[in-house]
């Protein structure tokens, strides 16, 4: 990913900014076709994950659908050639407006997290003349093994439909006339990389499935969800997700009806890989105990060690020789402003470069403002060539 030419290249542009190397999303995008198809499973790229016009461009060419969490999301993917018999729409808190848009837009599904939701959205519906393809989302109320700001799946997070819920819901379906139910949807949360999880999920889910096969409902679509971790310690080794166990856990423990499509929405599996943060070192400091590299790029530009205390590889691309010890940190006026902490890189000096890996997904669509900072460029391969 990083050749001396490429390192070159850097030097000559201002930091920080992100760095996607769409050869390596292509390489992924490749690998995901094969095997989803090898399966007969459907995927849906969740925008939410990065939205970058160069990177949907990409992953729509390769076929696959858009799942989205916002109407403005939905504008984009069929900006970007997504079809709308592909896009899905989830969220907690979705406006009339948004609703009215997917509704109007004829999009394959709008994911229902609530039975108030299902009142309007049928309501909606009703005033468009149409029937609205729905599933509804449940809150299977698993342990999902990840952060807990990023698990889903539990009884008291805010999504889903609860299972208590659900069952009074089976006897009333008919009551929604503008409504065509097709099927159920479920995300438990996100960087689960204990694949047991799935498993537990697809339990669940033949369980919920047969409750409503004894009520005589059948639904022709079951949505697992996204939620597929990557590895951030060992990003060059393992650049390319479990695509075929995770996708294999599911054909081996999932008991569909005949034909039922099976779909899934992956975000962080897709794009995490391709991007890099690059960065330079404004000061290397003496702490009290640590040594601090202070960057030019901080929680504004990746917000996830400060919000998840999430970990992510950093490298020094310019200089090189024995490790020492650094707190990596930003130039936020904030304690939560770090980017690695005890960090293992070559003795650092003013002005290297440093990269902080695996960064495609749930970086640049989450920077922010604060303190007035530019909002950091991104930067393709392609355009160095
Ligand atoms: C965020 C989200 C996803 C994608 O999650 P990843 O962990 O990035 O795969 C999928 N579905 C829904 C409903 C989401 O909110």
């Amino acid at each position: 990913m990083f050749t001396p030419e490429i390192i070159n290249k850097f030097s000559s542009i201002n930091t920080p900014f992100y760095y996607y190397d769409l050869a390596v999303l292509e390489e992924n995008l490749s690998v995901l076709q094969k095997i989803s198809r090898q399966f007969g499973y459907h995927i849906h790229y969740a925008l939410k994950a990065n939205a970058n016009p160069p990177i949907l461009e990409l992953i729509s060419k390769y076929g696959f659908g858009a799942d989205c969490v916002s109407g403005n999301e939905i504008k984009r993917a069929l900006e970007f050639n997504f079809t709308a018999d592909k896009i899905v729409f989830a969220g907690v808190g979705k406006t009339d407006r948004e609703i009215s848009f997917a509704i109007k837009n004829n999009i394959q599904c709008i994911n229902c997290e609530s039975i108030v939701e299902l009142d309007v959205i049928n309501e909606l519906a009703r005033k468009e003349e149409r029937r609205a393809r729905v599933a509804l989302r449940i809150n299977p109320d698993l342990e999902a093994n990840t952060h807990h700001y990023i698990t889903t799946g539990k009884k008291d997070n805010k999504f889903g439909i609860n299972l208590k819920e659900l069952d009074d819901l089976g006897n009333r379906l008919s009551d929604y006339s503008n409504i065509q139910l097709i099927g159920l949807h479920t995300h438990i949360g996100s960087q689960i990389r204990d694949l047991e999880v799935f498993k537990h999920l697809a339990l669940r889910l033949n369980e919920i499935l047969d409750g409503f096969k004894r009520r005589g409902i059948i639904f022709s679509d079951l949505n697992l969800g996204g939620g597929l971790g990557i590895d951030y310690e060992n990003p060059e080794k393992n650049a390319i997700p479990e695509y075929q166990n995770y996708f294999k856990l599911f054909h081996d423990t999932l008991k569909p009806f005949p034909n039922q499509q099976i779909h899934f929405e992956l975000g962080r599996a897709i794009v995490a890989s391709c991007g890099s943060l690059i960065s330079r070192v404004l000061f290397v400091k003496k702490g009290f105990e640590t040594e601090f590299a202070i960057i030019d790029a901080g929680m504004t530009e990746l917000i996830r060690p400060a919000l998840y205390q999430a970990y992510h590889k950093i490298i020094n691309l310019t200089s090189h020789g024995p490790s020492c010890k650094y707190d990596v940190v930003g130039p936020v006026c904030e304690s939560s402003d770090f980017l690695g902490k005890n960090v293992m890189l070559p003795e650092t000096h003013r002005h290297d470069l440093l990269a902080i890996l695996s960064t495609g997904a749930y970086a640049e669509v989450m920077a922010s403002r604060y303190n007035l900072r530019d909002l950091a460029p991104a930067v393709y391969s392609r355009e160095l060539k």
